[in-house]
């Protein structure tokens, strides 16, 4: 590790368990690329909607894919993601609630996660990433150098995301919030390919009762006590 020029950090975890703002906060600070690999799964999940395709229909999901392409632009300090869904900016639109479902949806499907596995490897090719998701510890990057499965219970994650909707001006009951989290963690970790689940080799972190800061310390430390990065 200590004479490789790139390393690779995978960051898994279940929907608002924090794993996104470590993720960004870890690569400002040692100076590497953030890939947001979720928003790839909304953008599919987007077109799929756009479309009007059957999304419960895997033979219609898999015949569009060849019509989707999807670019990820790393904006300013290379952690800030820009969405591009066939030459349009939808970094917006895919944070949508409904197409949060759509992502869990056709993330079911092999076509779907095999298509962007092979653009998450290619666009970590020859770099130093932090990517965040929910097989890339298992699958995308079974040798990443560290991987980290960052948790908190239900009922915070629910709370993070109803502030976070509210904060967008999308007030919702927070029951609501957190029965959307629970249908999603549970097609997540359910689904036959590539399930969320803590891989082997992953440290694994409560978020909890931590402060952002607090989360951020606990991964860049243990990164950079094991390495020369900093
Ligand atoms: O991370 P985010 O909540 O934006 O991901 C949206 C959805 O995309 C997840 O609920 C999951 O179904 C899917 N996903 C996945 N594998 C990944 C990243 C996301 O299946 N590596």
């Amino acid at each position: 590790m200590k004479n490789k020029k790139h390393f690779v950090v995978a960051i898994d975890g279940p929907a608002s368990s924090g794993k996104s703002t470590i993720a960004k906060n870890a690569a400002k600070l040692l100076n590497c690329i953030y890939i947001d690999s979720g928003a790839m799964y909304r953008a599919v999940g987007l077109y799929v909607h756009q479309n009007e395709i059957d999304i419960q229909n895997e033979e219609q999901v898999k015949k569009s894919l060849p019509e989707i392409s999807i670019k990820i632009q790393n904006q300013g300090d290379g952690t800030d993601n820009k969405i591009i869904l066939n030459s349009k900016d939808v970094s917006k639109a895919i944070r949508q609630p409904k197409i949060s479902q759509n992502a869990s949806i056709v993330a079911k499907y092999g076509a779907v996660r095999q298509k962007l596995v092979q653009l998450q490897r290619k666009i970590a090719n020859n770099k130093s990433v932090i990517m965040d998701g929910r097989d890339i510890g298992t699958v995308v990057f079974p040798h990443a150098d560290f991987k980290f499965f960052i948790i908190a219970s239900a009922q915070e994650r629910a709370k993070r995301r109803w502030k976070e909707l509210r904060e967008k001006g999308e007030e919702k009951p927070l029951q609501e919030v957190l029965d959307e989290l629970k249908w999603r963690d549970k097609t997540d970790s359910s689904r036959k390919i590539a399930p969320l689940k803590r891989p082997k080799d992953a440290i694994e972190i409560d978020t909890t009762a931590l402060s952002i800061e607090e989360q951020t310390n606990l991964v860049c430390n243990y990164i950079t006590k094991k390495t020369a990065v900093h």
